[in-house]
């Protein structure tokens, strides 16, 4: 697959309408372990994310100026924890596809790779700290592993929202040792990570665009 900037766009707005849809449920995650505010977050900043990305022309922008921008508007846009988490994920992704004017494959799983890379260098999480590391993380190892099989984009990114959605519920099983809920203790056993949660959100919205 050749995706062009056109397709970034779109999928920026499909992540900006799942977040919408999702708000609720990821108000209601954060409520129990946090302060309510994941939901309106992420909608937030993907919905600002989007437009700024929509109204660039895709003549005269190549894919990092795509990135670049929803990471420069997602961090003006959010005051929470998940600001410079996702704003490094998106620098991240520009970087790494730096001088292409459409992204092959590989490119697009480098970008998802360099995503990941950038929330955990940014935020220092390991995996089992109940964070959205522990969606993200196997996401990652599964969309390359599919790549390294010679999968095509759309079902390295299948194999990204499985692991994705697995390592969330894994979130339930844990004690949070990063951000807010951290400060709970055993209380958040049971209970999903709200990020792990918006992160299969996430996740998703790039699958359904990319699936052929
Ligand atoms: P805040 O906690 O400031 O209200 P949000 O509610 O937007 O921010 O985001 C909370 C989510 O951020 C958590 O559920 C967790 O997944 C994620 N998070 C918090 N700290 C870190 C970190 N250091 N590394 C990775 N993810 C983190
Ligand atoms: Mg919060």
């Amino acid at each position: 697959m050749q995706v062009e900037v056109t397709q970034l766009q779109d999928m920026f707005g499909a992540i900006a309408e799942a977040m919408r849809r999702e708000k609720e449920r990821l108000c209601e995650l954060d409520g129990v372990i946090g302060d309510a505010d994941h939901g309106i977050a992420m909608e937030l900043g993907f919905s600002a994310a989007a437009a700024t990305v929509a109204a660039l022309d895709p003549a005269t922008t190549d894919p990092t100026t795509v990135f670049n921008t929803a990471a420069k508007s997602f961090l003006s846009a959010v005051g929470a924890s998940s600001g410079p988490l996702y704003a490094t994920a998106l620098m991240r992704a520009g970087a790494s596809v730096k001088g292409k004017p459409v992204l092959s494959d590989d490119d697009m799983v480098d970008a998802i790779e360099a995503m990941g890379q950038g929330i955990q260098d940014r935020g220092k999480a390991e995996p089992g700290d109940k964070t959205m590391i522990d969606a993200w993380l196997p996401a990652t190892r599964a969309a390359r592993s599919a790549r390294l099989q010679g999968k095509p984009l759309g079902q390295c990114l299948s194999a990204a929202l499985v692991a994705a959605t697995s390592g969330a519920e894994a979130t339930k099983d844990m004690v949070a040792a990063k951000g807010r809920s951290s400060r709970l203790g055993d209380r958040v056993i049971g209970h999903m990570d709200p990020g792990a949660a918006s992160a299969v959100v996430l996740i998703e919205a790039i699958q359904r665009t990319f699936e052929t």
